[in-house]
C-alpha cells in the first residue's frame, strides 16, 4: 500500500511541476531609488542593464523573465520612488503600472541600513492592499555596521515576508523567489495577511468617511482599494481626484473632503496631508522601536527632539519611576481639584431638593423628585468632577504623544499577562468610569487582545466605587482608610491580572500582532483636548441622564410601596416594601459573606451603577439612627453610625470587595455587548465577574473574621 502511495505522490509532484511550468509569476519590484533594484534584477534575470548609483536611471521598466523553481517569472524594474504621489513622472509610473498591470506579486526592495525612509513607500504599498514580499537589500552592509533587526517580528507586524538579501552578490536571491512562491501558493498564511496602517483615531474618521462615499461605487473596488483611493484623495492627490471626482457622488465627495480638512486643521493645527504623512511615520517608530537595535555609533546623529525626549522618557531606569510619578500626580490632582467642584455640586444638589421640599405640596409626585431623582442622580452627579478632570488630563497624556509611550513601557509586563501594551490605556481609563474605558479599547487591532482587555476592565475601580469606599472604609478603620482604598484599588488590578490569564483560555480568537504607532511629541491643542475630555465625559452623563435616573425611580419606588403610609418609621415601611420582600429572598445567597437584607439589597440596586450601592443604603438605614439627635462623635453621618451599629468590619470588609468585583454596571455591560459585537461576552462578563466577586469576597471574610 505504501508503495502506492508513494507512486502517486510522485506522480502528484510531477502533475504540480507541469502545471507550474506554463504558470507565470507576474512580479513588480518597487523601491526608493538606490536601494539595489536594477542589481537584484540583473542578478535574477541574468540581464545585463546599467547599474548606476544615482536616480533617474532608470528611465522607464525593464522587463526580464526567468525560471525558478518550476515557475516562469516575468520581473519589472520600476523606477525607483521614494512615495506613490503624484508629485513626480516616476511616482506616476509606479501607481499606474502597479493599478493597471495588477503584478501578482509586488517585492519591495528596501535599503536596510535606512529602514526609516525607505519604508515610508512601503506604508504606501500597504495601503494599496498589495501583495508584497520584503527584500531587505544590501544586507551585507547592514550586518558590518552591527544593527539588530528582528525580521520575523517586523514581517509579522507589517504583514508581509521579509527576505535579507546582497543584490550585488546574490546572496539571499533564492530565499526570496522561494518565498514568492510560498506567497504565490499562499503557503504562508501568517505572514502575508492585509493590515491597515493605523493612522490614528481622528484622521480614521476621516478615511473612514470618504471611504464609505467612494464606496458607493460598486466598479470602483476592482480596480482601486477605497482606503487608497481615501487616503490619497485626503492628501489631494491631483490624479486621485480625477478618479474619485468622476464618481456619482461627487458633490458630496467635495463636501466631505472639505469639512474634513478644516476639522483636523483645527484639531492638530496641521494640514490633513502632513498629518497623514506624520501618522505613517508614527507607524514606522512604532514598528521599528519593536524589532530594531541601531549599532551604538549610528544614534548621535540628527537626532529629533522627539528622540531626545524618547531617550529619557523611555529610558530602561527612568521610564517606569516617571511614568508612575505622573500617574501618581494625575490621580492626585484629579481628587484636589476635583474636590472644590465638588462641593459646590453637593451644595447645590442639597439646596435644590430642600427647596423642592419646601415650596412643594406634600404627596408621592415631591417624594418621587426629593427622594427618588435628586437624591440617586445627585449622588452621581457630585462625581462628575472627578472624572472630567482624569480625562482631561488623559486626553492631555494622549496628545501630546506621552501616552503612546507609556504603552510601550508597559508593553512586555502586559505580554506577560497575555495583554497588550495598548490595553493599558483603557485600564487607566477605567480609574475613573469603565464605560469610555471599554469604548477605548476600539485602539487595540487584535480582536484577542481588545475582547480581554474589554473583559477585565470591570475590575478596574472605578469613582462610581469610591463613595462606598469612603464611607464603609471611614466608618469601620478609620485610622488606616486611604490604606483600606488603595488595597482595594490594588486588589482589583490583582484580579484584572490573574482573569487576563484566565479568561484568555476561554478567547479563542487569533491573536494578530500590531504595530503600537510611535507619533511625534507635540504640544496638544486645547480645542482638541477639551473635544476628546469632551467625548470620554459625555459617555459619564449619558450614563447619569439614562439608567441612573431610571434605576434611581424604580429604587425609590420598590422602596415606596407597597404600604408606604402602614407604619410609623421608615425603616419598619422599608422591610415590608417590595425592596424589603426581594432583599429578604436574596439574603441566603449573601448570607456566607456575611451581609443583612439591607446590604444584598444595596448589591442588587449595584448592577444598574455602583454609585447606587450608597444611596440605596442610604434610604435602608435612615430610620436606623436617628434616636439621640446629635452624636457626640462629630465628621461621621448617621448613615455611617447606623452602619456601625449593625454590621461587623469583616462584613463591611467584604461587602466592599464585593462591590469592586462584581457586576459591571448595566452601562459597561451595555457597552462591552456593543463594542465586542453580541451578547457572548457581555453574559461571560456578568457571570464571570458575579462569581469572582463572591468567591474573593467570601475568602477575604472568612480571613476577616480571624483578625478582626
Ligand atoms: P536601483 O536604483 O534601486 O536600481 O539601485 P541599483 O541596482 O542601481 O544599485 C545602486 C548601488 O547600490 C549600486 O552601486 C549597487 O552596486 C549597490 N548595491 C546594490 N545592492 C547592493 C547590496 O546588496 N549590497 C551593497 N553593498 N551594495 C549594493
Ligand atoms: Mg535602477
Amino acid at each position: 500500500a505504501s508503495d502506492c502511495d508513494d507512486a502517486r505522490r510522485v506522480e502528484g509532484e510531477m502533475a504540480r511541476m507541469a502545471a507550474r511550468r506554463n504558470r507565470v509569476i507576474r512580479v513588480a519590484l518597487v523601491g526608493n531609488p538606490n536601494c539595489g533594484k536594477t542589481s537584484l534584477f540583473n542578478i535574477a534575470a541574468g540581464a545585463h542593464e546599467h547599474v548606476g548609483n544615482y536616480s533617474g536611471v532608470t528611465v522607464d521598466a525593464k522587463e526580464g523573465t526567468f525560471e525558478h523553481g518550476g515557475y516562469k517569472f516575468t520581473l519589472v524594474d520600476l523606477p525607483g520612488t521614494y512615495s506613490l504621489s503624484a508629485f513626480s513622472p516616476e511616482e506616476l509610473y509606479v501607481r499606474k503600472s502597479l493599478t493597471e498591470e495588477m503584478p501578482d506579486i509586488v517585492v519591495n526592495v528596501v535599503d536596510s541600513s535606512n529602514l526609516e525612509r525607505n519604508l515610508y513607500l512601503t506604508t504606501q504599498l500597504i495601503d494599496m492592499d498589495l501583495r508584497i514580499v520584503m527584500a531587505l537589500n544590501m544586507y551585507d552592509e547592514f550586518r558590518k555596521r552591527g544593527d539588530e533587526l528582528d525580521t520575523e517580528r517586523l514581517g509579522q507586524l507589517l504583514g508581509m515576508p521579509l527576505v535579507p538579501t546582497v543584490s550585488r552578490t546574490g546572496e539571499g536571491i533564492d530565499r526570496l523567489f522561494d518565498t514568492l512562491i510560498h506567497v504565490y501558493e499562499r503557503k504562508q498564511p501568517p505572514l502575508c495577511r492585509h493590515i491597515h496602517i493605523n493612522h490614528g483615531v481622528e484622521l480614521e474618521q476621516s478615511i473612514a468617511r470618504l471611504q464609505a462615499l467612494i464606496k458607493q461605487d460598486q466598479g470602483i473596488r476592482y480596480k482601486y482599494s477605497t482606503r487608497f483611493l481615501a487616503i490619497k484623495y485626503l492628501e489631494r492627490d491631483k490624479d486621485i481626484e480625477t478618479v474619485v471626482e468622476g464618481l456619482p457622488g461627487r458633490e458630496e465627495i467635495i463636501a466631505t473632503r472639505f469639512e474634513e480638512q478644516k476639522r483636523i486643521g483645527e484639531l492638530l493645527h496641521m494640514q490633513l496631508d502632513a498629518a497623514l504623512v506624520d501618522a505613517k511615520y508614527a507607524f514606522i517608530q512604532g514598528a521599528l522601536k519593536e524589532t530594531y537595535v541601531p549599532a551604538a555609533s549610528g544614534l548621535a546623529s540628527r537626532r529629533t527632539p522627539t528622540d531626545r525626549i524618547d531617550a529619557v522618557v523611555t529610558n530602561k531606569w527612568l521610564a517606569f519611576p516617571l511614568f508612575f510619578c505622573l500617574l501618581y500626580l494625575i490621580f492626585q490632582g484629579t481628587f484636589t481639584l476635583g474636590n472644590y467642584p465638588m462641593e459646590w455640586i453637593e451644595w447645590l444638589v442639597g439646596e435644590f431638593g430642600g427647596w423642592i421640599s419646601t415650596y412643594m405640596a406634600d404627596g408621592m409626585l415631591k417624594d418621587l423628585i426629593v427622594d427618588g431623582i435628586i437624591a440617586g442622580v445627585g449622588s452621581v452627579l457630585v462625581f462628575l468632577p472627578n472624572i472630567m478632570l482624569l480625562y482631561l488630563f488623559i486626553s492631555l497624556l494622549e496628545d501630546s504623544g506621552y501616552m503612546a509611550r507609556a504603552a510601550f513601557i508597559m508593553d512586555k509586563i502586559m505580554h506577560r499577562i497575555g495583554l497588550h501594551g495598548k490595553s493599558f490605556i483603557p485600564m487607566i481609563m477605567g480609574f475613573g468610569c469603565n464605560v469610555p474605558a471599554v469604548m477605548a479599547t476600539r485602539t487595540i487591532e487584535s480582536r484577542r487582545s481588545r475582547l480581554i482587555t474589554m473583559l477585565v476592565i470591570p475590575f478596574m475601580s472605578c469613582t462610581g466605587r469610591m463613595p462606598l469606599y469612603i464611607l464603609m472604609a471611614g466608618a469601620f478603620f478609620p485610622r488606616c482608610a486611604s490604606l483600606v482604598v488603595l488595597g482595594l484599588y490594588v486588589l482589583g488590578i490583582v484580579v484584572a491580572v490573574l482573569s487576563a490569564h484566565l479568561v484568555g483560555r476561554f478567547v479563542k480568537e487569533e491573536d494578530l500582532p500590531f504595530v503600537m504607532e510611535l507619533p511625534p511629541y507635540r504640544i496638544p491643542t486645547m480645542k482638541s483636548v477639551f473635544r476628546h475630555t469632551w467625548e470620554k465625559g459625555k459617555q459619564y452623563l449619558h450614563k447619569m441622564s439614562g439608567i441612573i435616573l431610571v434605576c434611581s425611580v424604580i429604587i425609590w419606588f420598590l422602596g415606596y410601596f407597597p404600604n408606604h403610609n402602614d407604619y410609623d418609621t421608615v425603616a419598619e415601611q422599608q422591610e415590608n416594601s417590595y425592596i424589603g420582600y426581594i432583599g429578604k429572598a436574596i439574603e441566603p445567597v449573601f448570607a456566607p459573606l456575611g451581609f443583612d437584607w439591607k446590604m444584598s439589597t444595596g448589591i442588587l440596586s449595584g448592577i444598574g451603577a455602583k454609585e447606587l450601592v450608597v444611596s440605596t443604603l442610604g434610604v435602608m438605614y435612615s430610620g436606623e439612627g436617628e434616636e439621640g439627635a446629635a452624636s457626640a462623635v462629630t465628621g461621621d453621618t448617621p448613615l455611617q453610625r447606623a452602619l456601625l451599629r449593625t454590621v461587623t468590619p469583616a462584613a463591611a470588609l467584604s461587602y466592599m470587595v464585593f462591590v469592586l468585583l462584581y457586576f459591571p454596571c448595566i452601562a459597561t455591560f451595555a457597552a462591552i455587548r456593543q463594542e465586542s459585537g453580541g451578547w457572548r461576552w457581555a453574559l461571560f462578563s456578568a457571570v464571570y465577574t458575579v462569581c469572582a466577586a463572591w468567591v474573593v469576597a467570601y475568602l477575604i471574610y472568612r480571613l476577616a473574621l480571624l483578625w478582626l
